[in-house]
């Protein structure tokens, strides 16, 4: 008769007993014995800050291909960076001469293409609080200073307040083009819309400790601050930097004139200028330069074509088209696309200038009304979609609210 080799019950008094090479083993046992091993080894909450494994910036890079298309000199940049910042961390422990800085990162590239997503899975592997703050609710508050502090509230709050995890955390600031002086000339000193908030941010950015609100904003008055170091909070900014191509292109020009001139106009793309990015072209656009100094990693995103589009659809670890055959599955209804459809989708997306975000919207439009009948089918079956039902389906959807999506 089968028994439990632990605690000796009968198969008949268990659950489920699991049978070993020469034993057998309970529910209740596994139970038990699960519960020990968590305490032995102490597991901990979410954030394990001792557990950080270093990875190289090969691997880092791999497994930011597993989530996000194309953008390989970001990528590049950005796994460079998360790798020096931890090899900064851990210098922290003893006493070199030589004091790694700081690579904060800041990324230039069209809304859509991959920004976001970019500093999301870098957190998402590095199992670091994370948080996503808009420059431009900063902007509202004007340079009051204290909602620049609400970022960091976010961060606590994230990692349940627990202030060490934080301050190991990423920081994604996004539209942070939308904070730049509206005038390069430093001497109009009433256009200071965004140069207050620029100073204000310079604070967290360079590390400091800032008294944060663990409630945030002025509604608690009351609230006791918690002291919170940003030395260690790697801040990746985000921004589409509208127009900073005319202020490469006219740097390049100059730079061009007189010097070796044909032969470096030849080499130009123009058609894609935000590769060649500078620090200075920000500093025309409107930030200044103490902020970029402290955002010593600057890269550029690629706008997204038609091949890069149709991969984003099928080919990232948690692709659209993927999402929903798995919610179908669930449903035990078996999705597929014709390979007409998947390109349709694609042209639809170029043709509005909704980019990857639209993607979303315009399967969404074609699979609504499937999502909304088939759970109520007693026999569903299998679902095709071919490609003259998108196109009904799509016709049907007002598509200027896709537009607005
Ligand atoms: P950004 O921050 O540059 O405005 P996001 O990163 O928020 O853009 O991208 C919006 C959505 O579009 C993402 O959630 C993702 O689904 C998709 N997307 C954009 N770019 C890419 C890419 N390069 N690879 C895969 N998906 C992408």
């Amino acid at each position: 008769m089968d028994r439990c080799s632990f605690c000796g019950r009968e198969k008949k008094d268990t659950n489920l007993l699991i049978a070993g090479i020469s034993g057998h083993i309970c529910d209740r046992c596994i139970e038990q014995a699960y519960s020990i091993v968590q305490e032995e080894l102490g597991v901990q909450g979410e954030f394990d800050m001792g557990q950080i494994k270093l990875l190289k910036p090969v691997e880092i890079k791999n497994f930011l291909d597993l989530y996000v298309i194309g953008q390989d000199e970001a990528k590049k940049y950005i796994s460079v960076a998360v790798y020096n910042h931890y090899k900064r961390l851990m210098q922290q422990d003893s006493r070199d001469e030589i004091e790694i800085e700081k690579s904060n990162i800041v990324m230039v590239g069209e809304t859509g293409t991959g920004k976001t997503l970019l500093a999301r899975t870098i957190a998402r592997m590095l199992h670091i609080p994370f948080t996503i703050v808009d420059a431009t609710v900063l902007t509202e508050a004007g340079y009051v200073g204290e909602d620049i502090e609400s970022v960091l509230t976010r961060l606590l709050q994230v990692a349940d307040y627990n202030v060490e995890a934080a301050e190991k955390g990423i920081v994604f600031i996004d539209e942070i083009d939308k904070i730049a002086r509206k005038s390069d000339n430093p001497s109009i000193t009433r256009d200071v819309s965004g140069e207050g908030v620029q100073q204000g941010l310079l604070k967290l950015l360079e590390g400091s400790i800032i008294n944060v609100p663990p409630q945030g904003g002025r509604k608690h008055p009351d609230q006791k601050m918690i002291p919170v170091n940003t030395k260690n909070i790697l801040f990746i900014c985000g921004g589409a930097f509208d127009g900073i191509e005319a202020k490469i292109a006219s740097r390049l020009n100059t730079q061009v004139v007189g010097y070796n001139a044909a032969k470096k106009v030849d080499r130009v793309d123009k058609n894609n200028l935000l590769q060649y990015v500078a620090p200075q072209d920000l500093k025309s656009f409107g930030m200044i330069p103490e902020i970029i100094g402290r955002l010593p990693v600057l890269t550029y995103l690629e706008p997204l074509n038609e091949k890069a589009l149709r991969r984003i659809l099928t080919e990232p670890r948690n692709a659209i088209i993927k999402q929903y055959e798995k919610l179908f599955e669930m449903d035990g209804i078996k999705l597929s696309w014709d390979e007409k459809v998947l390109d349709y989708i694609v042209q639809k997306a170029l043709e509005f200038k909704l980019g990857a975000r639209g993607l979303r919207s315009i399967c969404e439009a074609i699979i609504m009304d499937a999502m909304f009948e088939l759970p109520s089918n007693e026999n569903p079956g299998d679902m095709n979609i071919g490609i003259k039902y998108a196109r009904e389906k799509l016709e049907k959807t007002n598509l200027k609210r896709l537009k607005a999506a």
